[in-house]
């Protein structure tokens, strides 16, 4: 399996996160009261060449995102593209 950060073929196989250390991926619903959607990475991978850490969900989690995607709400805006100076601009 190819690492996304360095691209090596060197990412190891699957480890168990500490229960203590699981990340968790929590989005927006649109009302207030609602439970927010949230996975949990139980597991993870490590590139041997580079040292990147990468979560990765079960299969149960990856079962519930599957049913929510379609109701899934960003927590904050998409980053736009830098917007160039304008000339008038003091540089
Ligand atoms: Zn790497």
């Amino acid at each position: 399996m190819r690492c996304p950060v360095c691209g090596e073929e060197s990412l190891s196989p699957l480890a168990d996160l500490d229960a203590s250390n699981w990340l968790v991926a929590r989005f927006k619903r649109p009302g207030l009261l609602e439970s927010r959607p949230s996975f949990a990475a139980l597991h993870a991978r490590v590139c041997r060449s580079c040292g990147a850490l990468l979560p990765f969900l079960d299969q149960k989690q990856r079962d519930e995102l599957a049913e929510e995607w379609d109701t899934l709400i960003p927590v904050a805006p998409d980053p736009k593209p830098e917007t160039p100076p304008s000339p008038e601009s003091p540089s």
